[in-house]
C-alpha cells in the first residue's frame, strides 16, 4: 500500500509509463502521486528557488574553456576540423555519402570507448555500421566467388548475440540434448547487443555504466521469467545498492537512470534555456513544490504543465486499460496515437503534448505523435512483481548478457559464479568459440546472407555466411534463429516468404544515443539541490544521479564529492513526420554528426547548465563516451499491435511459425523493447525450431 491507501494499480501504471519511458523523470512523478505524501530530507541548497542559479551571462565559451583539448579523446585534430557537423550541412547526403564522411573520421567518428572489455565496442561503431550498410547497399546479393568453406554444420545458428540471441542459445542447449552443436554469430566485438557497458577509469575509481538496456524489474518468483533469472544465476533479484556517504543530509537518488525521485522531494530541476527566450538560461529548482512558478512560460501553459507533471487527468477521464493483451480496450488503443490519447487524457492542446511529453515515448525511440497508444500499456503485459523496485546492475542489461555467457560457457568469464564476481569478472575471448564446444559464439561477423539449401519447406539445411574483416565465411545448420532484429533480418533472408517480408516492412525503428559523461563529481548538483533534471534543448533532455549496485560498485557509499557518470539518453523525434521518415532523419543526424561536434555540444550543455554552480566543464568533466544505436528501438505506429484492415499484425505473422527452419526472436517482436521481450520470444523460437524442424 502506498500512504494514501492506494495500492498497486498506481505502481502497475507507473511501471507501464516507466518502461515506456526508461526515460524521463517528469512522467514518473507524474504516475505516482500517492507518493508525494512522502517528503524526504531536503538537499543543502534545497530553497534555492527559481532562477538563483542562473546560467553563465556570456555567450559559448571557446573550445579551450569547455575543455576540448584534454585529451579525453583519441581525434585526428585536422580531420575533424575538416569536417562538417550534420547540422552544418547545407545539401543532404546521400547514404553513401555519409558513410564516407564518417569513415573519413576513422576512430574520431566511433570516439573513445573507455577501458575494459568493452573499450572498442562502444554502440554501433564505425566498423559495424559499415559492415551492417554494405548489406543494404546490395554488396552481398550474390556470395563471392572466394567465400571462404568452412565446412562447418551445426544444428542451430543463431544470428545475433544480445539479450535474445544468448537466451536463445542457452534454451536450445538445455532443451535440444546432448550432443546438438549451436553457433551464435554477432557483429559486435562483444556480445551483448543492446545490453553492453562503458568503464570509466577516473581519479583511480572504476566506473561503470550502461550503453543502452539498463534496468528489470523484479519478477513474480515462479513466472517463466523469474525461473530463467534463477537459472543463469540471479537467485536474488533485488539488488544491495550504495549508501548515502554525505557529506551533508541525504539526498535522494534512484537505483536507474530513470525514475526521478527528487521530483516529489523538492531535489528536482528544470533549467529553461534558448527555446524559451532565456540566455543565460535559468532553473526552477523543485517544480512540483513551486508549482512551476517562475518558470518562463505563459500561465495557460503553466496549468496545462502542470497537470501532466502531476499526472492529473481532465475530470471525468476513465482511463481505457486493458485486462489482457488484445481485448477490446488494447486494440482500440492500437488505433489512435499516444499523442492524442495523452491530449485526451490531460485535456491538454497538442503543443503542450509535443513540447512538455517529448520523452513520453522514449521507450520507443520516438515522440508520441508517432507512436500506437497502445505502447502505453504494452509493457504491462509482461507482469512483472507489484512493489519490486526497480533493479540494475551497474552496467544495465549487460549483467544478464554476462549472467547468460557465463551459464552457456563458465569459462567466459573469470571467476566464480556469484552475480558479484559475473559482474566483476573480465571476459575470455578466447573461450566463445573454441573447436568442440557445443555452443560457440563468434563475434565480429556480420551475416550477409541467410537462404535455404533448397526450397524452404523441404530443404535440410540452411547456408549462413557471414563477413569478417575482408572475407566471407560460410558454415551451414538444420536450424536458425534471426534474433539481429527487424531491420537486418529482413534483407539478410535472401528467400524470406511474402508473408514475412511485407510483415517486417511495418516494422520501424529508431535510432538513439546514450552519451555517457563522466564527471569527476556531483557537487554541481548538490550546491543546486537536486539529483536529476530535465530540460529541452541541446543534447539529451534529462539526467539522473543513480546510486550503484554493490556488486559492481566502485565504493559501498554515494556522495557528490565522488565522481560518477551521467548518461544523456539522445532521441531523434521530428513530430508531425511519418514514422518510417523520423527514423531516417534521426539517424543522418546520428551518423552526420562527429564526436567532436557531439562532444562540444555537451561540454556547452553542462556550461551553460551548471557553471554558475560550480562546474567547470574543462577540469570536471573526465571522460565522455557516445554509445550511437542506429536501429535503437521499435517505434509501433499505429495498428502494429493488432493489424490493420482486418489484416493480422506483422508480429503475429512472424510469431506464428517458423519460416522453413528459420525462426524469428529479438524483443522487437513483441512490439515491447524490454529484455524480458528478447527472452520470451528466444523461448518461442527455440520451442517452434525443436518441436517442428530440428525433431520434427
Ligand atoms: C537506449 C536503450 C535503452 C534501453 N533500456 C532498457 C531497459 O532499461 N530495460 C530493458 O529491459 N530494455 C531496455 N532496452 C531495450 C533493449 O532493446 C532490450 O533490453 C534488449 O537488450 C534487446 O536485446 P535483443 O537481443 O532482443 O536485441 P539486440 O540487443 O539489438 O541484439 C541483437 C544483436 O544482433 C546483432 N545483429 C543484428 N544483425 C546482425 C547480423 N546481420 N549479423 C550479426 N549480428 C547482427 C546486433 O548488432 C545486436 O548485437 C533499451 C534499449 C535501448 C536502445
Amino acid at each position: 500500500m502506498f500512504e494514501d491507501g492506494s495500492c498497486s494499480r498506481q505502481f502497475e501504471t507507473a511501471h507501464a509509463r516507466e518502461v515506456l519511458r526508461y526515460a524521463s523523470g517528469s512522467r514518473q512523478r507524474a504516475q505516482t502521486p500517492a507518493r508525494r505524501l512522502d517528503f524526504g530530507p531536503k538537499g543543502p541548497l534545497h530553497d534555492a528557488g527559481v532562477g538563483e542559479f542562473m546560467g553563465k551571462g556570456k555567450e559559448e565559451r571557446g573550445d579551450k574553456a569547455l575543455g576540448m583539448e584534454q585529451g579525453i579523446t583519441r581525434r585526428d585534430f585536422l580531420n575533424s576540423t575538416l569536417l562538417a557537423s550534420g547540422a552544418m550541412l547545407l545539401a543532404p547526403l546521400t547514404s553513401a555519402e555519409l558513410l564516407a564522411r564518417a569513415a573519413a573520421q576513422g576512430e574520431d567518428w566511433s570516439g573513445p570507448g573507455g577501458v575494459g572489455d568493452y573499450a572498442d565496442s562502444n554502440g554501433n561503431t564505425l566498423a559495424v555500421l559499415t559492415a551492417g550498410h554494405k548489406i543494404r547497399d546490395h554488396a552481398y546479393d550474390r556470395l563471392p566467388a572466394d567465400v571462404v568453406e568452412t565446412h562447418e554444420t551445426y544444428d542451430c545458428v543463431v544470428v545475433g548475440g544480445g539479450i535474445s540471441g544468448l537466451a536463445a542459445a542457452l534454451l536450445f542447449k538445455q532443451r535440444a540434448g546432448e550432443g546438438m552443436k549451436c553457433l551464435v554469430l554477432d557483429d559486435h566485438p562483444i556480445f551483448g547487443g543492446e545490453a553492453k557497458r562503458n568503464e570509466f577509469l577516473v581519479d583511480g575509481h572504476r566506473l561503470i555504466a550502461h550503453q543502452g538496456s539498463a534496468f528489470y524489474f523484479v519478477p513474480y518468483p515462479y513466472s517463466f521469467i523469474g525461473r530463467f533469472y534463477d537459472s543463469v544465476g540471479l537467485k536474488q533479484p533485488r539488488l544491495e545498492y550504495q549508501k548515502w556517504g554525505g557529506p551533508g543530509p541525504e539526498m535522494v537518488v534512484s537505483t536507474t537512470p530513470y525514475g526521478a525521485p527528487g521530483l516529489d522531494r523538492g531535489q528536482y530541476g528544470i533549467f529553461f534555456g534558448a527555446k524559451f527566450g532565456q540566455k543565460p538560461g535559468m532553473w526552477v529548482v523543485d517544480p512540483l513544490g513551486k508549482k512551476l512558478a517562475g518558470a518562463p512560460i505563459p500561465e495557460a501553459t503553466r496549468a496545462e504543465w502542470m497537470k501532466m507533471l502531476t499526472g492529473t487527468s481532465r475530470p471525468g477521464w476513465q482511463e481505457p486499460r486493458p485486462q489482457y493483451d488484445g481485448d477490446p480496450v488494447s486494440r482500440q488503443l492500437d488505433t489512435i496515437t499516444l499523442e492524442d490519447h495523452l491530449m485526451d487524457r490531460y485535456g491538454v492542446s497538442r503543443e503542450a503534448v509535443r513540447t512538455f511529453l517529448t520523452d513520453e515515448g522514449s521507450g520507443f525511440g520516438l515522440g508520441p505523435d508517432a507512436l500506437s497508444a497502445f505502447s502505453a500499456y504494452a509493457p504491462d503485459m509482461l507482469h512483472p512483481l507489484p512493489n519490486g523496485e526497480n533493479q540494475m546492475f551497474p552496467g544495465g542489461n549487460a549483467g544478464f548478457a554476462r549472467l547468460i555467457m557465463k551459464t552457456l560457457l563458465p569459462g567466459a568469464i573469470s571467476g566464480g559464479d556469484s552475480v558479484e564476481e559475473v559482474c566483476r569478472g573480465a571476459v575470455n575471448f578466447g573461450i566463445l568459440d573454441r573447436l568442440g564446444s557445443a555452443t560457440r559464439v563468434r563475434l565480429n561477423a556480420t551475416v550477409v546472407w541467410v537462404q535455404h539449401d533448397g526450397e524452404p519447406e523441404k530443404s535440410q539445411t540452411v547456408t549462413i555466411a557471414y563477413a569478417r574483416g575482408a572475407k566471407v565465411y560460410r558454415v551451414k545448420a538444420r536450424a536458425v534463429v534471426m534474433a539481429g532484429g527487424s531491420w537486418t533480418t529482413k534483407n539478410v533472408v535472401r528467400d524470406l516468404g511474402t508473408a514475412q517480408r511485407e510483415a517486417y516492412g511495418q516494422f520501424y525503428r529508431s535510432p538513439a544515443m546514450m552519451a555517457n559523461v563522466a564527471v569527476r563529481n556531483w557537487k554541481f548538483l548538490a550546491k543546486l539541490g537536486i539529483t536529476g533534471c530535465r530540460w529541452f534543448e541541446g543534447v539529451g533532455s534529462y539526467m539522473q544521479v543513480r546510486k550503484i549496485a554493490l556488486v559492481g560498485a566502485d565504493s559501498p557509499t554515494i556522495s557528490p564529492e565522488q565522481p560518477i557518470v551521467l548518461a544523456l539518453k539522445v532521441i531523434f523525434p521530428f513530430p508531425g513526420l511519418p514514422t518510417d521518415q523520423q527514423g531516417h532523419r534521426g539517424r543522418y543526424q546520428l551518423i552526420s554528426t562527429s564526436f567532436r561536434e557531439y562532444e562540444r555540444q555537451i561540454r556547452q550543455q553542462f556550461d551553460d547548465m551548471f557553471s554558475r554552480a560550480g562546474f567547470d566543464p574543462k577540469h570536471d568533466i573526465a571522460g565522455i563516451v557516445l554509445n550511437r544505436w542506429g536501429h535503437a528501438y521499435l517505434s509501433p505506429q499505429p495498428g502494429w499491435y493488432y493489424g490493420k484492415d482486418g489484416k493480422p499484425s506483422p508480429r503475429d505473422v512472424l510469431r506464428a511459425e517458423p519460416f522453413g527452419r528459420i525462426a524469428f526472436a529479438n524483443t522487437d517482436l513483441s512490439g515491447n523493447m524490454d529484455h524480458r521481450a528478447s527472452i520470451l520470444e528466444a523461448d518461442r523460437a527455440v520451442r517452434q525450431l525443436l518441436d517442428q524442424v530440428v525433431r520434427g
